[in-house]
This record gives C-alpha cells, sequence and structure tokens, in this order.
C-alpha cells in the first residue's frame, strides 16, 4: 500500500510554478484522473503527512500500475518538480515489462523514481514516471554470506527496522537519512562517513534491471561485470534496477562522542581524526571558528538508557530551540541577512559545545536529524584537499560580507571504489556539503555562495555528487571520471533508444 510520506512528495496540490521555480508549468492536457483535485484539501504540508492515511483504502482501488494522469511530483525539498504524463506504481516484474513495452511503442522516455528525495531533477520527467514503492519486499537472505536479496523499492527504513532485524543483519554505513530506497541510494552513491567505508553502492553485490527492450539482464562482478560496474552508480540510466543484492553485516552498535573544536585544530590533525575512529565526520559553523566533531565505532557495550525526563529535556533543546526556533530565527534573517553569524553562533553555543556520548543501534547514530527544506550543494575533493578546500571557503567568505551562510557545512570521509561514475572513483575522498535553508518553504538567495564553492571544488580536483543539483557537463565529466567515456557506452549499449534519458541526463551526456 501507498505510504503517506510518498503521497507527500507526488500529490501537492499548492504546486504552482511561483513556488517552485524548476516545476515545469502546465498540467498534461487530458489529466482527467487529477488526484491533486480529489485530495486537496489533504495536501498541505504536516496535516497531510499525519492525515491523508485516511484516504489509503480509496487510493488502493486505484489502478496504479495502468497509469493515472495528473500527478504533480516535488522533491522532499520542493525544490524540483515535474507533472509526468502518466505516473505508474507496478506490483510485479511482469507490470514493469508492459510499462516499458508500451513505452516503446509510444516512444516515450521512463524515469524511476525511488522516495524523491535527491535535491535535483534527477529523478524528473514528463513522460513516464515509475515508482517501486509496491516491489519492496526482500526476497532472500543468506545468514551466512549476510547477503540480502531485495526488490529495489524497499526504503533504507524498512530495512533498518523491519526487516533486517529479524535475520540479525545491518547495512554498514548510512547516509544521513533513511527515507530513501535502496534503489535511489545506490543510484546516487550515497555516502555516509568511514575511512574504511565506501557509498552504499559499493556493498551491491548484485542487480537485477529491466533494459529498454523489456530483457532482464542480471550483473555482478562475476556477470556482465561492466553493465554492473556502470549501474551500480547508475543515475537511472541504465533501465529499471528491479532486484538488489546487498552485502550487510551481523548488526551492530555504535558507540558515538561529540565534541566541539576548532577549524584550525581539526584541520591541523585531520588524518589523526580520520585514523582513530571507524566512522568520523565534523561540521563547520560557517561565520565563526566553531565546529562540532562525531567520533564513532562499533561497540558491545549497552545502549545508553534514557529516562522520560531526559527524553524531554532533548526534546527540548533538539526541537523546541534546535529547529522550531532555529526555522524562525533563519526566517528572520531573510529581512535582516547581517543577522547569520549571530544566529550561527548562538546556536553553537546553546547546542553544541557540550561533550556527548551515546550508545544505539547502528542506523539511529548513523542518521540524523536534518531539519527543515534546504539548497544543498555538495561535492568529493581528493581527501588531502580538505584543509585548504576550506580556508579557501573561509576566506572567501570572509572577504565578501554581504553573503551570509547558515550552518552546518558537513565533511565526510569515504573510501576510494571502482565504479565508473562514482565521485569516489580511485581516490580517499572527502565530501563537502554546504546548505542554505529555506524556512517556512521561503527562498534565501544561495546563487553567490553556490558560484564561489563551486569554483573552490573545481580547483581543488572535485566531483559533484550526482543527487545534487550542478552544472556540470560531459566536457567537464570527462576530465572528472578515467571511465566517463566506459560509462556513456555501456549506457548507449544497454539502452541504444535512449529511453532512460531526461533533462537532467541530457545536460551530461553530450550526444
Ligand atoms: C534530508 C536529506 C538527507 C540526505 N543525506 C544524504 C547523505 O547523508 N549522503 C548522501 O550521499 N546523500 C544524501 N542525500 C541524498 C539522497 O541520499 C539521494 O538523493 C538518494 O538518491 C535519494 O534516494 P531516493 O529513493 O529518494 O531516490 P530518488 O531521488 O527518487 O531517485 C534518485 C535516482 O535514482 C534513480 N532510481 C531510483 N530507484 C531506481 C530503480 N529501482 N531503478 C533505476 N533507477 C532508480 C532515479 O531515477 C534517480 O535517478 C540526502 C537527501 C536529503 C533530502
Amino acid at each position: 500500500m501507498i505510504n503517506n510520506w510518498e503521497l507527500a512528495n507526488f500529490m501537492q496540490s499548492s504546486a504552482s510554478p511561483d513556488d517552485c521555480p524548476h516545476i515545469c508549468e502546465s498540467l498534461p492536457e487530458h489529466g482527467h484522473e487529477n488526484l491533486d483535485s480529489l485530495l486537496s484539501p489533504y495536501s498541505h504540508g504536516s496535516f497531510q503527512d499525519r492525515y491523508l492515511g485516511l484516504f489509503f483504502p480509496f487510493l488502493d482501488l486505484i489502478n496504479w500500475a495502468s497509469g493515472i494522469r495528473g500527478v504533480h511530483f516535488f522533491n522532499w525539498a520542493r525544490t524540483f518538480g515535474c507533472c509526468p504524463e502518466l505516473f505508474f506504481a507496478p506490483k510485479t516484474e511482469d507490470e514493469v515489462i508492459q510499462i516499458i513495452n508500451l513505452a516503446r511503442e509510444e516512444k516515450k522516455k521512463i524515469r524511476v523514481v525511488g522516495h524523491g528525495h535527491s535535491p535535483s531533477d534527477i529523478a524528473c520527467t514528463t513522460d513516464f514516471m515509475i515508482s517501486l514503492q509496491h516491489m519492496n519486499k526482500v526476497l532472500e537472505v543468506n545468514e551466512e554470506t549476510w547477503m540480502i536479496k531485495v526488490q529495489a523499492g524497499v526504503t533504507v527504513r524498512d530495512l533498518n527496522e523491519k526487516h533486517l532485524p529479524k535475520y540479525g543483519l545491518a547495512i554498514p554505513i548510512l547516509g544521513s537519512v533513511s527515507d530513501v530506497t535502496l534503489g535511489g541510494a545506490v543510484n546516487t552513491g550515497t555516502h555516509g562517513t568511514g575511512d574504511n567505508y565506501g557509498t552504499m553502492s559499493t556493498y551491491v553485490v548484485e542487480l537485477e534491471l529491466l533494459t529498454s527492450s523489456g530483457q532482464k539482464v542480471r550483473c555482478s562482478r562475476e556477470e556482465n561485470k561492466e553493465i554492473f560496474l556502470a549501474a551500480a552508480c547508475g543515475l537511472g540510466a541504465m533501465g529499471v534496477i528491479i532486484t538488489i543484492t546487498y552485502q550487510c553485516e551481523p548488526a551492530f552498535q555504535l558507540e558515538q562522542r561529540r565534541f566541539p573544536s576548532t577549524l584550525k585544530e581539526v584541520i591541523e590533525h585531520l588524518n589523526l581524526h580520520i585514523k582513530s575512529s571507524e566512522h568520523f565526520r565534523f561540521v563547520w559553523f560557517p561565520h565563526i571558528d566553531g565546529v562540532v566533531l562525531w567520533h564513532s565505532n562499533r561497540t558491545k557495550k549497552p545502549i545508553t538508557k534514557v529516562t522520560k525526563l531526559q527524553q524531554c529535556v532533548s526534546w527540548f533543546w533538539n526541537y523546541s530551540i534546535g529547529y522550531y526556533a532555529l526555522e524562525f530565527f533563519y526566517w528572520l534573517s531573510t529581512f535582516f541577512p547581517s543577522l547569520v553569524p549571530t544566529i550561527n553562533n548562538v546556536f553553537y553555543n546553546l547546542l553544541f559545545t557540550q561533550n556527548k556520548e551515546f550508545v544505539n543501534e547502528s542506523y539511529k547514530l548513523f542518521n540524523h536529524e536534518c531539519l527543515f527544506k534546504e539548497h544543498v550543494n555538495e561535492w568529493a575533493i581528493p581527501r588531502d584537499q580538505t584543509g585548504s578546500v576550506l580556508w579557501k571557503l573561509q576566506e572567501w567568505l570572509d572577504k565578501t560580507p554581504d553573503v551570509y551562510a547558515h550552518f552546518p557545512v558537513e565533511v565526510r570521509f569515504v573510501k576510494e571504489d571502482d565504479l565508473y561514475i562514482s565521485p569516489s572513483y580511485g581516490q580517499e575522498t572527502c565530501y563537502i556539503n554546504i546548505i542554505m535553508y529555506r524556512p517556512y518553504n521561503k527562498d534565501v538567495p544561495h546563487e553567490r555562495y553556490w558560484a564561489a564553492y563551486e569554483e573552490v571544488m573545481r580547483s581543488a580536483g572535485g566531483r559533484p555528487h550526482w543527487a545534487k543539483a550542478h552544472s556540470v557537463t560531459a566536457t567537464e565529466l570527462r576530465q572528472m571520471y578515467p571511465h566517463f567515456d566506459t560509462w556513456c557506452q555501456v549506457r548507449q549499449r544497454i539502452d541504444p533508444i535512449d529511453m532512460f534519458r531526461n533533462s537532467y541526463l541530457d545536460r551530461i551526456l553530450d550526444h
């Protein structure tokens, strides 16, 4: 059954081009089955998130596999959207094949959408959009090798909370949120942090995908290796990934230590920090010198007990102050931008200057609260460039006093890999993520900050995160990735009719 988080992404009646500059400007001409109009009173923000469940039985009567019209799609941050001509939610492999055959006959493009979390138009299309939200089952579990075979529409949250605990397994590394599908996370090279841990794509053992001819292709390091190296971080360009065999590990707990420091200290001792724990990350608060470090390691220690009173206190600091008050103050700063450094300073001192230690299940500490809607930009650079990039960014902000940057600037470390277009291909990598929040969905100027950041990242040999909005095209990508042309050739071979292209791919491919 469709869940309300997905509906929150897919059906927003309040869509207007003013709301979101990147949304397509008109609905398909024959949008007679317009679910938006049916749901309109219930499709606003948190009310929708909480109450749309009332309509589930009704929604389930719709034949999602035959395609519906009039669906508006927005990504999570509501920064990009589109109006697919037909939206499909098939339940079986045969249904996916039928959709592919229909698209081929009608010369339509197809885009699979996961959970719509990518902060770019990578999941957008004006032709056929397929959601695998019903294809979310666990198919096989090998308790000896710790491998699982799942349908690609399964969410990482369901894996963490529902499926893997039954088998005493866990995913070795996660990004900040688990409200993403495994298919989506793998396709964009979603990463966490850890000296010896690759992106989530690197734990893929085998993929089964349906190509534009409707054929099923199985690929792994042993079988169809080229396709595997192209599809394990493949931007949805190789076909519909229907199953993923994934390498897990026995369920584990993490012991996490958090403490404050300064940018100077962390850069001076960067290698020591990276090597001294399994999962190290830090965030820097622009306009001030403060940073917060997190070191996490696997542990057998018992989970930290938290009393009801401690829960209330923590809710007060993390949500009433760290979320609601912060959103209000950042909103206020849209009228008085020079408040931003003070806000960064006050919230740093209020929330992040005490040392903290926790033990908890792995996914509860890998994931963290990403607060409200935001613009983000993230590139990967060779690890030895980390310090110089951060100094350059700080220098640029210092000498550009009319640009104000929100916190955090998040810095994480990922092991090198060999997937053709993984940003960590062939190099130990540092990812630097910058943010400008959109308090109460209000847009904030970020273009100059973005341009300066991208210039610094480019000059350090950077590569953009595929899920995020970027302006890099084929000529540059060819210089960034030694195997970019191989990836393009595999794509051309497997999808000669360009069924799985969209405007995002048109920008990065030169023919
Ligand atoms: C709050 C937030 C926090 C985030 N934190 C991190 C982080 O810590 N680290 C990080 O690296 N990223 C992070 N991201 C980015 C996120 O992990 C990626 O955008 C991820 O791809 C989202 O998964 P999704 O299921 O929403 O995929 P979507 O955004 O829906 O799709 C992503 C791509 O995958 C393709 N795709 C999805 N499923 C299939 C399939 N079955 N077959 C073929 N193609 C498919 C789509 O066509 C599209 O190209 C974050 C994003 C948000 C909004």
